[in-house]
């Protein structure tokens, strides 16, 4: 099997560390190559960085046998909760030990960082399709997202449960993910390298001036996204039961427009019809999987800014005071009651961040990202010492 530390590159300047992880899913190499490649790179250039780098494969098991995963998703089992039963030793599948290791090299990470803790998750997605981007909204994330030449999706991650940049995110990490084309595409690595340089060099950890061919990655990058939409918000999510009953219909592309009502797939022999119109996302074409697929809809640039400054001024503190809106003890979090609250209510927590939406009693209980505006000092110590 493959080693957990693809490897590391630090040359004695303090700055902001760089954790990159590839291969969460074991059927998709090209991260994990990448990142490889940027090492690579970094050391025969001899190139000074501000900061830290280290690149961590994913699920090494599954890499082996070339599978998205063995008993479960590695990259739906990050919940607080869960996470505080494998860091106390409550190991039942692969990927539970998976985790225990990452979360330990997680925390050598954390405790060697000088400053901010950059995270970014890298993949390749079963259908065809241009490469994106995907935050956890928050401001720092954007930031982050801001120099990206291909499409950013909001949204996505607060559909899921148990997302790895969520969970990192919520620590205290700025986070990214990114999709770098189709699994078996030979610009795959290409794609995932260019990423990579992308964030290493607008966080300011390697000058951009000393990577050879950063212009040319950076463009290659860019042409396999033109003519798509710059900004868009995942709206929709099918989750799946059973795989085998789930079927897509064949030929769809990541961001191919889907109109109301077309049949998009079948599942348990019933009609699949999209919800509304927009844009599809990650329709599943492989054999293990959660998620049929996604419907997203393009997000005008004005909204993002309107967004950002909403959230400066603290409007979450006053909105608590619409009808049919309450508190919770979280500040994080906030109760929503849909028979009394107007319909534009939800789409003003979506400016200020509140995408996760989980039902409660009858009411919706909406949350958003921990660390929206600032850095914490330090990652959010873990509970427990890993046994
Ligand atoms: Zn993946």
């Amino acid at each position: 099997m493959g080693e957990r530390i693809i490897g590391s590159y630090y040359t004695g300047v303090p700055g902001r560390t760089f954790l990159g992880v590839g291969g969460l899913h074991g059927n998709e190499p090209a991260g994990g190559l990448a990142l490889g490649r940027v090492l690579d790179t970094l050391r025969e250039q001899s190139i000074p960085v501000h900061g830290r780098i280290v690149a961590l494969s994913g699920h090494l098991e599954a890499q082996a046998r070339n599978v998205r995963f063995i008993d479960e998703d590695l990259n739906r089992l990050w919940t607080p909760e869960r996470v505080a039963r494998i860091v106390a030793g409550e190991i039942h599948t692969t990927e539970e030990r998976e985790a225990r290791e990452l979360l330990a090299a997680f925390e050598n990470v954390f405790d060697e960082a000088e400053d901010e803790v950059i995270f970014m998750d890298l993949h390749t997605t079963s259908a065809d399709g241009e490469p994106f981007t995907f935050v956890g909204d928050t401001l720092r994330n954007r930031e982050l997202a801001r120099d990206f030449p291909v499409p950013v999706i909001f949204g996505l991650e607060e559909q899921l449960d148990g997302g790895l940049t969520e969970y990192l995110g919520n620590r205290g990490c700025r986070t990214i993910g990114f999709e770098g084309g189709q699994h078996d595409d030979p610009d795959a690595v290409e794609y995932n390298e260019a990423a990579i340089w992308i964030v290493l060099t607008s966080a300011g950890i390697v000058p951009r001036n000393r990577v050879p061919r950063y212009r040319e990655l950076v463009k290659k990058l860019r042409g396999a996204t033109a003519g798509k939409p710059p900004v868009l918000e995942v709206r929709y999510r099918y989750p799946i039961g059973v795989r085998e009953q789930f079927e897509m219909l064949p030929g769809f592309r990541n961001f191919q427009r889907v109109k109301r009502d077309q049949l998009l797939a079948r599942d348990h022999g019933a009609e699949v019809r999209a919800e509304e119109t927009g844009r599809i996302l990650l329709p599943l074409y492989q054999a293990l999987g959660t998620d049929g697929f996604f419907i997203s809809r393009p997000f005008n640039a004005f909204w993002l800014s309107v967004s950002a400054m909403l959230r400066k001024l603290h409007l979450d503190r006053w909105i608590v005071r619409f009808p049919g809106v309450g508190p919770e003890p979280d500040a994080n979090y906030v109760r929503v009651d849909p028979s009394v609250a107007r319909w534009y209510v939800i789409e003003i927590f979506h400016l200020l961040g509140f995408r996760k939406h989980r039902p409660r009693d009858g009411i919706l209980i909406l949350s958003r990202r921990k660390y929206d505006l600032k850095a914490p000092s330090r990652v959010e110590p873990l509970t427990g010492e890993i046994h």
